[in-house]
């Protein structure tokens, strides 16, 4: 990759599809799946599960190969219906996590500028900003946004400062959540174990060109030991308990944010103070999809 500079974030213009922008929103929210908490801020909810993703997988499979979202270029497209899409409704989304108890600036920033429309399907942007769960496809979801602050705040908050060199994500998804991270990490890899939404993450980030995200296609409960150690490690799904290989690819130091149980959930904090040594807490109820074996 030749071009090392970080030129995230784009101004709306430069990265919305007009043509996409022109389909009729569905009026769509999928059921609350983080904390009970933020599910008094959701408004209407309905259901329509698996969706189709957004974007049909491209440029054929790539296995284990390195992609390096920010090496691809774009030609800015004019978008006339950005004010559906304002920052300012962007803005109310970060407030209502910022009330709901995230106080870290760095993350609350990271938020303001990632533009979360883009990472759902046309038809439901305009419920891109609820605080809520949605649909990507697969019987997925994009993370709801108050639960993305608060993991990489709890990743964050760790004894060197909230310095992060390199960060490991344990589902892709749509890739927002990889959006987020490469805002407060200087590199950021993520894992994704079902094929089209890995290429559906590439889509979605290839417009934002952002430098510092590797996204990679396999199982992710073996962790990524070539790019190991990490500062941070954070899991989109929940396991029944956190996979030891991830365990061990964590920096001395280092924090791993997840998920843990079946019908219920908790957020798990696991910080590694030793080389054999690790602690634990638990931090609150959440919901997630359910961390799976294998590639598919
Ligand atoms: N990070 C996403 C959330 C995606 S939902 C966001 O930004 O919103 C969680 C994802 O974890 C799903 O796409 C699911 O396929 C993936 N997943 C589950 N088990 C996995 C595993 N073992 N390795 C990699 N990805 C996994």
């Amino acid at each position: 990759m030749s071009d090392k500079s970080k030129r995230f974030p784009l101004p709306l213009s430069a990265v919305v599809d007009p043509a996409a922008r022109k389909e009729q929103p569905k009026v769509l929210v999928r059921p609350q799946t983080a904390t009970q908490n933020a599910a008094r801020h959701v408004e209407g909810q309905a259901r329509k599960p698996g969706l189709a993703p957004r974007h049909s997988p491209q440029n054929g499979a790539n296995g284990q190969q390195l992609v390096q979202a920010g090496a691809l270029k774009i030609t800015p497209v004019p978008d006339r219906q950005a004010p559906m899409v304002s920052d300012a409704v962007r803005h109310a989304m970060v407030a209502r996590v910022a009330n709901q108890g995230v106080r870290d600036e760095k993350v609350l920033h990271a938020m303001r500028v990632v533009p979360r429309h883009l990472f759902v399907e046309p038809g439901l942007s305009s419920q891109a900003y609820v605080d809520a769960s949605l649909p990507i496809g697969f019987h997925q979801t994009i993370s709801q946004p108050y639960i993305v602050a608060r993991m990489i705040e709890v990743m964050r908050a760790n004894a060197n400062g909230g310095v992060l060199k390199s960060v490991l994500e344990i589902g892709t998804g749509c890739g927002y959540q990889a959006a987020v991270l490469s805002q407060v990490a200087d590199e950021v890899y993520s894992i994704e174990r079902i094929k089209p939404l890995h290429e559906l993450a590439k889509s979605n980030l290839r417009p934002l060109r952002i430098a510092n995200i590797r996204l990679h296609y396999g199982d992710g409960m073996l962790g990524l030991p070539q790019a190991a150690p990490f500062d941070g490690i954070i899991l989109a799904a929940a396991g029944m308990e956190v996979p030891q290989s991830l365990l061990e690819q964590m920096t001395i130091g280092g924090r791993l944010v997840a998920p843990v149980g079946a019908r219920h959930q908790v957020l798990q904090l696991v910080e590694r103070v030793g080389k054999y040594e690790w602690t634990s807490q638990t931090l609150e109820d959440c919901h997630f999809v359910p961390l799976r074996a294998g590639t598919v």
